[in-house]
């Protein structure tokens, strides 16, 4: 039964409950409001009656009885009686008792007190008010008035009541529908929209209504819910189409060498490769291709790892050790090249600068075989890299000790190496090795896309006023045109993968850089060098150090600091 009448509530429409809930606490309210005035008008007029019967009845006595003045007024009913209530004489209009008669009589004798009573007719409504009053000689003297006239006013007091009642209350449930339908009408806007939402227009918003509403601030907040629940879908279209992308572009990387070593190794089977030259050729091919598959498996992982936002090690990192180091790694790819470090020096507030010189072409040979070979940007496992790293820095080394710079050179670099404006050290808080990994690739393809002879520089320096460190890669090259900037940095995006794919590179080396900085909350740009050339600058969060140079990194954890054992 409760389910059934909750059902059948919860059936109606929001519209048809308030209209009707109005209607009926109005239909209430002016109920009792008629009912209140009814008896207060009604108790105020018997009063009345009482009164006027009270005081027409304290002047009749026996003589005035005898005058048969009472008796002449005939708005009332009179009689004289005996103490039984058998009437002696009446006036013309007490006849009209007759009916009542023996009624009449009883309530005489029960009211000779002289307390005004009701006296009803035939049908049980009142009809008069009485009152008695002995007389001298033990007769009684009956006065009363018709209620005639005090129905008269009761009953128009009703009807009109109920007129105007009824007419309140159509107006109020009009008045009710209107307001309820105008205020809900944006309602209907809602559930169009989300009906059209739910059929899959997802470009649908709701419209403007006054915001300091209820359906304005509802409206407002769907429309905040909507852009959101769009933006996160069309995120999440753009997510699966680059990964999409990704692996198509991934699986077609990996297949090239593939088919390549299986070439090789089918022509072996065959036979067709006949001389010791041409076995020697294959494996050499054989060992590139291997090379470069392994080189991109490294930088895929590494991606993928970026892409999992694990947690960096972070630690407390100069940038310009590591700009140093760079450039030694470079030298020894790349011996024939002029190499420049430049840096914040806080003593001469000056470009600090190293320069390394290129080498007769005779010691450029015999440090590139130490090294050259090994350096492949990723071609390298983790373990395996600590051990390149070395070679290359044995390398450079020997290169140094083959060219030492006379005083005249030094003069002339001190005096050719632009000062980079910082006026801070360059000192982050980041993973150390990841940095690395960015001046690798960055210098990589500084000397794969310059020419052999063109020169580099590597500056790190940091600046107080803005709170950044910047590590920058400057080549002297063809430089990156303006139009494919943004580009660059997508994954295996290759300006030209004919020429490209002969340097070895698989277009993930910048999207690597760019995945790395910006997991260190920095951003990376491109832009022209001057008089030629590609500038990359990377700008990361520089440490806050105070007036000694300490670095301030207060807030970090113990656990943040260390460098867990890879
Ligand atoms: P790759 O593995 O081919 O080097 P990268 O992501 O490192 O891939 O570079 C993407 C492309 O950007 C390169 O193929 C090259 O065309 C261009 N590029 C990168 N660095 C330079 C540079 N210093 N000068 C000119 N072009 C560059």
């Amino acid at each position: 039964m409760h389910a059934t009448l909750a059902g059948w509530w919860n059936g109606i429409s929001l519209r048809t409950k308030i209209t009707g809930v109005t209607v009926l606490v109005l239909t209430l309210g002016l109920i009792v409001c008629g009912l209140g005035v009814m008896s207060v008008l009604r108790s105020y007029l018997l009063t009345d009656a009482d009164r006027q019967i009270t005081n027409t009845l304290g002047s009749v006595n026996l003589q005035t009885i005898d005058n048969d003045e009472v008796a002449a007024a005939t708005q009332f009913v009179f009689a004289h009686t005996q103490a039984d209530g058998s009437t002696i004489e009446t006036n013309p209009t007490w006849e009209r008792l007759r009916p009542v008669g023996s009624e009449v009589q009883r309530e005489i004798r029960a009211n000779m007190g002289g307390a005004p009573f009701t006296v009803r007719d035939e049908g049980g409504a009142p009809a008069y008010r009485m009152a008695v009053k002995p007389l001298s000689d033990g007769t009684l003297a009956v006065l009363g008035l018709p209620l005639r006239g005090l129905n008269g006013v009761i009953a128009q007091l009703l009807t009109l009541f109920f007129l105007f009642g009824l007419l309140v209350v159509v107006v109020g449930a009009v008045l009710t529908r209107i307001l309820v339908g105008s205020t809900f009408s944006p309602l209907k806007q809602v559930e169009r929209t989300a009906a059209a939402i739910a059929d899959g227009d997802f470009g649908q918003r709701l419209g403007n209504t006054t915001p300091n509403t209820e359906v304005g601030r509802l409206n407002r907040s769907l429309n905040r819910m909507l852009n959101q629940i769009d933006g996160a879908l069309a995120d999440r279209a753009r997510t699966i189409d680059q990964m999409r992308r990704f692996v198509g572009d991934a699986s077609h990387e990996l297949r090239t060498p593939l088919v390549s070593v299986r070439g090789y190794a089918e022509l072996y089977r065959m036979g067709a490769l006949q001389s010791r030259e041409d076995v020697a050729q294959a494996m050499d091919r054989i060992e590139r291709e291997a090379v470069r598959l392994g080189a991109l498996v490294s930088d895929l992982l590494a991606l993928a790892r970026l892409d999992e936002a694990r947690e960096l090690k972070r630690t407390v990192v100069e940038l310009l050790p590591l700009a140093h180091d760079a450039a030694l790694d470079a030298r020894a790819l790349a011996p024939g090249r002029l190499i420049r470090v430049i840096g914040h020096d806080p003593e001469q507030h000056t470009g600090a600068l190293e320069i390394l010189r290129p080498v007769a072409a005779a010691d450029a040979e015999a440090a590139q075989t130490t090294s050259g070979r090994l350096f492949r940007r990723a071609a390298i496992t983790s373990t395996e890299a600590a051990s390149v790293t070395a070679s290359l820095r044995l390398a450079s080394a020997r290169l140094l000790r083959a060219r030492r710079r006379t005083r005249e050179e030094a003069e002339q670099d001190a005096a050719s190496v632009p000062y980079v404006g910082g006026n801070a050290r360059p000192v982050v808080f980041a993973e150390e090795d990841k940095l690395r990994q960015v001046l690798t690739n960055l210098i990589g393809n500084a000397i794969r896309f310059t020419p052999a002879d063109s020169p580099i520089e590597i500056a790190a320096y940091g600046d107080k006023s803005r709170g950044i460190a910047l590590l920058e890669v400057v080549d002297h090259g063809e430089g990156i045109p303006p139009q494919v900037r943004d580009k660059i940095f997508q994954r295996f995006w290759r300006a030209d993968s004919s020429r490209t794919r002969d340097t070895g590179g698989s277009g993930l080396g910048l999207a690597i850089v760019a995945a790395i900085v910006q997991a260190h909350q920095g951003s990376i740009g491109i832009s022209e060098t001057a008089g030629g050339g590609a500038t990359f600058r990377v700008s990361l969060p520089l440490l806050p150090s105070d007036e000694d140079g300490e670095e301030e990194v207060g807030e970090l954890d113990e656990a943040d600091q260390q460098v867990p054992a890879s």
